[in-house]
């Protein structure tokens, strides 16, 4: 019996996972100088939250969700981050313990779509949530936050996009001017956009389907129908985001997936790396109706998520540096025992240590520190235990000299602090 991994979800193993922890701390670097903290909530959750939250007629919850019953329960692996968060906000009233609250998460997503490069049915996503600030300035330093992550961590070519869906009295204005416009040429819409024009037709908005853009010639802007405050806060978030100097550019055509956005929509796409087609790297929005959607109190909220693979993809494939080994390769059983206790200061200095406790000859040893690039190897045999001598062997100069036992910590750190890596 061959087992593989299920189509659509992967292994990250050694050797790429550098990659991801470099990302994430990144990620929490920067979004915790912004204040951020993080919540960490179940991957499953009841399936009705995200029914409920992202809304009946999407494609996540029409087509995407892995739910399953259980104990008499109906349950989903979660699609996004958003719904299980908002969650745990009003399940614990945070709203009584602060007045603005900022969150972040990281973790897995699971949407049963159609693999592809960039797309995955189980991929992760880091996102911040920020509630208890209508705006527009939080949308301005939110989008701001997004960009300066982009720059740290080295992703260039970058188009961020905002648009505005007005609040709850714009949509079905916007909907209906939508409407009017395509229903004179349903006929040349896409199948899909023919149903969503029934269902959503704000999400024809969204499609790729070269009919769907055609027919969408000439549509009117949702910008056009914005009114009153919803109008202001518009204007407000573009003054802000010129005034920071973060380089944006508005599309009316931009709509998101979720049913649960109102006003500011936001999205990062980039040209860099090898994304292809998905080049939308992050995405948010506010959705002030959200938390009492979700039976907390009125409080507006906006968020973002990123996706960790498609962002990786962009980037330049060089391998994030490991840290440097020191080998231990002890001979015989009373050289094994002294070497765990050596190891063991080594690694209270900060110094990565792989100690080969096989039993396994000198020459089987050594090519294993040479296959871990380690650039220093220890070694001990009983003679050496016994007299208070360890040899260290240079294996990128290819020098080697006995040392005296109560000196080799002192040199092991020297030479690696030397080669860049350990920690002090
Ligand atoms: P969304 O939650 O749909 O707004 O997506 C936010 C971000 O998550 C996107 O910009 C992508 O980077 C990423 N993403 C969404 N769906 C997938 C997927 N199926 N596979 C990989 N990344 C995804």
């Amino acid at each position: 019996m061959n087992f593989r991994a299920i189509k659509g979800m992967n292994d990250i193993l050694p050797g790429e996972i550098e990659r991801w922890q470099a990302f994430e701390r990144a990620f929490r670097d920067t979004v915790e100088l912004f204040g951020y903290r993080e919540a960490r909530t179940p991957i499953v959750e009841p399936t009705s939250l995200f029914v409920r939250s992202i809304g009946e007629a999407t494609d996540i919850v029409e087509k995407e969700m892995y739910s399953f019953e259980r104990h008499d329960d109906a349950l989903t692996l979660r699609p996004e981050g958003t719904a299980g968060v908002i969650r745990a906000f009003v399940e614990h009233h945070i709203d009584q313990k602060e007045p603005v609250t900022r969150w972040y998460y990281l973790g897995p997503m699971f949407r049963g779509e159609r693999p592809a490069r960039g797309r995955y049915r189980q991929f992760y996503q880091v996102g911040c949530e920020l509630i208890g600030d209508a705006g527009p300035a939080s949308d301005a330093e939110m989008i701001d936050m997004v960009v300066r992550f982009f720059e740290r961590i080295g992703i260039g070519q970058l188009e961020v996009v905002v648009n505005s869906l007005g609040g709850p009295s714009t949509r079905p204005r916007y909907r209906q001017a939508l409407v009017e416009h395509l229903t004179p040429r349903a006929e040349k819409l896409s199948e899909d956009s023919q149903r969503r024009l029934k269902t959503n037709p704000l999400r024809i908005l969204d499609s790729k389907d070269p009919r769907d853009i055609e027919a969408m010639q000439g549509a009117p802007s949702v910008i056009d129908v914005l009114e009153g405050d919803d109008l202001e806060h518009w204007h407000g978030l573009l003054r802000h985001l010129e005034h920071l100097g973060t380089p944006f550019r508005p599309d009316p055509l931009l709509v998101r997936g979720l049913d649960y956005y109102r006003r500011t929509l936001f999205e990062i796409r980039t040209s860099a790396g090898q994304v292809g087609a998905q080049n939308a790297i992050g995405g948010g929005g506010r959705y002030d109706g959200l938390v009492a959607e979700l039976g907390g109190p009125d409080l507006p909220s906006i968020g973002f998520a990123l996706g960790i693979e498609r962002i990786l993809l962009a980037m330049s494939e060089a391998p994030a540096a490991r840290k440097p080994v020191c080998f231990v390769a002890p001979i015989g059983q009373r050289a094994s025992m002294e070497a765990l206790v050596l190891a063991r200061e080594l690694r209270e200095r900060g110094i990565v240590v792989d100690v080969d406790t096989r039993g396994a000859s000198l020459r089987a040893m050594l090519r294993r520190a040479n296959g871990l690039s380690a650039p220093v190897c220890l070694v001990l045999g009983d003679a050496e235990v016994e007299s208070g001598q360890v040899q260290l062997k240079d294996l990128e100069g290819h020098g080697q000299s006995t040392l005296p036992r109560a000196e080799i910590v002192a040199q092991v750190v020297a030479r690696l602090q030397g080669a860049g890596g350990t920690a002090g």
